[in-house]
Parts: C-alpha cells; sequence; structure tokens
C-alpha cells in the first residue's frame, strides 16, 4: 500500500518540526515554502529525505496530500490556501497534529500577552518540583519535533491564535487564557470577535475533566463568558474581586484559594521574582496550572527564587548614573506598553515606535500623561505616534535609529529616572525582530555605561 501524503506548508520551526514528525510517522512527506529556507532547516530536510520546494507553492502536488499541516505564519487568503480549501482538504495546525502522537497531560496557554512568560514560568515550577515536563510551541521548539525527541509526563504548550485556528481535537488536560485584547487584526478581517472565537477554541474539546483557567478582569474574556457555558472545572484570576476558587490579589499578597481541598496559599511580593500586576495575573495562572496537576505550593514557593526572569520582557539591563534602563521590546502591542508603565512608580522616558499594527493610544493617554516625562520616538515613521502625543507628554522627540534613541533619551534622563524601552509596535522598520531591537538597545546601554560618569542631579 502506496503510503499516505501530507504536505506542510511553511518551514520554519514548526514546519520542519511536523515533517520531521510525520515522516517519522509513515507519512510521504513534501513541504512546500514560498520563501526561502533558514539553511539549518534545509539541512535537516535534506538529511531526512524530505521532499521540499522553496519560493514556490506547486499546486499539482500540493493538491494530492491528505491532509494539509499549516505554519501559524502563513494566512488564509492566499491563493494556495485557498484552492486547498476548494478541494476541501483538512488543514490542520502543527499542534493538532503533534497532539495526536502523545498521551501526555498538555497545559496550554494562549492569550494576547503574557504567554511566553507563564509558559516558561510554569514549565520552571514543574521541573523544579520533579516533575517530567517538556516546554514547546510558540516558544523554543515546536511541538512536533519535542514530542520526536523527547518523552514527557506534562507538556507545557505556548499557543497562539493562529495555531489554534487549526486545531480541532486539541484538548488540552488545563487551558489557560490569560486576556484577549485588540492584536493581529490584519489576520482577522479586523474583526475582534473573530479573534476573540480564535482563542475560545482552546476549550472547543473541552469535558469535565478539563480545567479553565482565566483573567476574569479582562473585559473580552469576561463578555465571551457570559454567552458560553463555563466548563465545570475553572478557575478565575482577579486583580479587582476576591475568589474562592482560584487566585486574586488585591494590592500586595496574591491568594491561592481551591475549593476542592480547601487548600489557601499566599505569596508575598518579596517572594515573587516578576514586577507588574500584569505579571500577578501570569504567576496566578502558573501557579494555579502547577496546582491542578498536584504539585505541592510550599515548594513552589522555594522554585520563584531560581526564576530569572525573561528576556526583552521588562528587563533590567542597567543602572547608569543612578538612571535604570528597562528593555521590554518585546511589547509589541499597546495592552503590553500599559503594562509597562503602570509597573513603575519613577519618571519615565519612553522609547516607542516601530510599525504600528493599528494602536489606539487612546488607552494609554492618561498613564502616558501620568508617567512619562519625555518620549522619543524611534522607527522611519514617526508620525502618528508623534503627532497623538506631541500635546500630551513636555518633550517629544524622533529618531531613527537605536543609538540615539538611547543618547537622547540618556540626555533627557535625571538621577532617579527610568529610561524604558516599550515600543507598542513591531520592529521590523528598523529591526530584523524584537529580539534584535532589544539587544541593539542594550548594546546601545552598554555603550553608555563606558561615558565618563558625570553626577546628574
Ligand atoms: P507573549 O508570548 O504573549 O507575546 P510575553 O510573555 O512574551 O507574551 O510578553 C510580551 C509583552 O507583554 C512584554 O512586554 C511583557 O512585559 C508584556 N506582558 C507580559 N504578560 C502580560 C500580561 N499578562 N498582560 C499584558 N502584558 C503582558
Amino acid at each position: 500500500m502506496s503510503k499516505q501524503k501530507i504536505v506542510i506548508l511553511g518551514g520554519g520551526e514548526s514546519g520542519v518540526g511536523a515533517a520531521l514528525l510525520a515522516k517519522e510517522k509513515g507519512y510521504d512527506v513534501f513541504l512546500s515554502d514560498g520563501n526561502m529556507l533558514q539553511p539549518k532547516y534545509e539541512q535537516e530536510l535534506q538529511d531526512h529525505l524530505i521532499e521540499y520546494e522553496v519560493g514556490k507553492h506547486t499546486e499539482l502536488r500540493i493538491l494530492e496530500a491528505v491532509e494539509i499541516i499549516k505554519s501559524p505564519g502563513i494566512p488564509d487568503d492566499i491563493p494556495i490556501v485557498k484552492e486547498i480549501m476548494a478541494h476541501n482538504i483538512p488543514i490542520v495546525s502543527e499542534i493538532e497534529f503533534a497532539s495526536r502522537y502523545t498521551n501526555a497531560k498538555i497545559i496550554a496557554i494562549t492569550g494576547s500577552n503574557g504567554k511566553t512568560t507563564t509558559t516558561l514560568l510554569t514549565y520552571h515550577l514543574l521541573k523544579s518540583a520533579g516533575f517530567n515536563v517538556g516546554v514547546a510551541g510558540n516558544v523554543g521548539n515546536s511541538f512536533a519535533r519535542e514530542i520526536l525527541i523527547n518523552q514527557c509526563d506534562y507538556w507545557v504548550l505556548e499557543v497562539s491564535s493562529f495555531q489554534l485556528d487549526n486545531c480541532y481535537e486539541f484538548k488540552p488536560d488545563i487551558a489557560v487564557i490569560l486576556n484577549i485584547t485588540p492584536d493581529h487584526m490584519d489576520r482577522y478581517n479586523y474583526n475582534f470577535q473573530n479573534y476573540v472565537d480564535s482563542k475560545f477554541r482552546i476549550l472547543q474539546k473541552g469535558d469535565a475533566n478539563q480545567a479553565f483557567i482565566y483573567f476574569k478582569d479582562n473585559p473580552a474574556i469576561a463578555l465571551e463568558l457570559k454567552q458560553k457555558t463555563l466548563p465545570q472545572k475553572h478557575f478565575p484570576i482577579s486583580l479587582n474581586d476576591t475568589i474562592d476558587n482560584g487566585a486574586y490579589s488585591l494590592g500586595k499578597d496574591i491568594h491561592f484559594r481551591l475549593k476542592q481541598n480547601g487548600l489557601t496559599f499566599n505569596l508575598a511580593p518579596e517572594e515573587i521574582p516578576l514586577k507588574g500586576k500584569h505579571n500577578q495575573t501570569n504567576i496566578m495562572a502558573a501557579v494555579l496550572a502547577c496546582l491542578e496537576v498536584g504539585a505541592n505550593p510550599e515548594s513552589l514557593r522555594e522554585y520563584f527564587k531560581t526564576f530569572k526572569g525573561i528576556e526583552h520582557r521588562l528587563e533590567e539591563v542597567a543602572t547608569i548614573n543612578g538612571i535604570r534602563f528597562i528593555n521590554d521590546s518585546k511589547a509589541t502591542n499597546v495592552d503590553s506598553v500599559f503594562y509597562a508603565l503602570d509597573s513603575f512608580d519613577e519618571n519615565i522616558i519612553w522609547i516607542a515606535g516601530g510599525i504600528d499594527k493599528g494602536n489606539d493610544y487612546d488607552k494609554i493617554k492618561d498613564l502616558v500623561k501620568q508617567k512619562v516625562k519625555y518620549l522619543v520616538c524611534l522607527g522611519i515613521d514617526n508620525d502618528k505616534l508623534f503627532n497623538y502625543f506631541r500635546n500630551e507628554v513636555k518633550i517629544v522627540v524622533q529618531t531613527d535609529n537605536i543609538k540615539d534613541a538611547v543618547e537622547q533619551a540618556y540626555e533627557f534622563a535625571r538621577k532617579g529616572d527610568i529610561v524604558l524601552l516599550s515600543p507598542a509596535c513591531a520592529s521590523f522598520d528598523l529591526f530584523q525582530n524584537y529580539e534584535d531591537r532589544g539587544n541593539q538597545y542594550k548594546k546601545a546601554v552598554g555603550k553608555l555605561s563606558k561615558l565618563d560618569g558625570v553626577k546628574r542631579d
């Protein structure tokens, strides 16, 4: 009998991971990418004798497939995807495909912001507690690749809306929705509800055993849950209200309360390594997930001490002449900037800009007025940002390279101030990606520290 054909669209980490797994599972695999592949991925495909094409999509070959695995970066409206749909060939995501090949317990984490932080924190806590756990998805290796190389009892998965879009049977044992705020509207026909629906696909196959952890204060989540039946086992998180079966914080301590075993457990601010209210919600979600799989709360407390935070997310870079430099390059939307600004009591010199994904700055206007002393716009086209804030902030300047931006910010800053790179925008106008932007920022700050140590009061 001839092998069944699987076609993979897209040859990045998830596409190549899926190709390797499909090959291992006995499929006849063909990978097609409209662009070039990274050399390391091309090499892997060749090493595993997997056929592929780059720079085109050959319809005839693609339409032979019994199933297509589509990479999350590929939108639905490109011609080849439309053609596949017209031929009724099922399209699944790599997460859906990989999940067929494991019986491990899955903790899946989605949200507009905080996925990586919560995923890595959950993984760190469980790993430290001795669980046989792996981490995959949108962070690190693809799930398909991890399934091939590691036998774990638990998986912590970061899942994006694009990955959920093509999930149908995927059923995490623990589903987490951290928040839903406007993002990626270009991929959802500028219809916020489409994006909300996508996030809620994480629950679509849920049963009575599935645990659902969610941030109940988030308006989009709250509204959606009014129209849905809440999963039986649900654990809300709140920053506004006390919660008797979930977690909450009304300012200082974080409280965990579980009805099922009468557990009560508190974390004090000094025990928490991550700054800001947003991170409180991330911590609540991570700890609730750990408790749900049976971790001991008292020991979790210990493991926080060894969690170091994550690069490019409110990362402390340096303090120079009493001025703290923070790298929040991953803040590519308005909501993440809101929480960044909210995390500091000091005066802020804010570096922002890049490619605007349809930002509505009204949401942060008041906070900016209250906290930001100077705004340094950093981008090729700064018009929108500049014009919006020129009357709200004392001084707004424009730059088009990171060195100038950092030097200007340093020039304005005084002892005790914070210089915060938190762009609210994508990075592709001046940088390869947000990591490149964050790294260049750190380098530019590093150069400042070599300047003379003038006292600036
Ligand atoms: P994601 O993986 O969803 O993009 P990250 O953990 O990488 O999330 O964080 C992205 C940006 O959002 C960072 O600037 C971070 O400080 C901010 N952030 C993290 N958690 C939250 C949250 N729960 N709500 C809002 N912003 C957040």
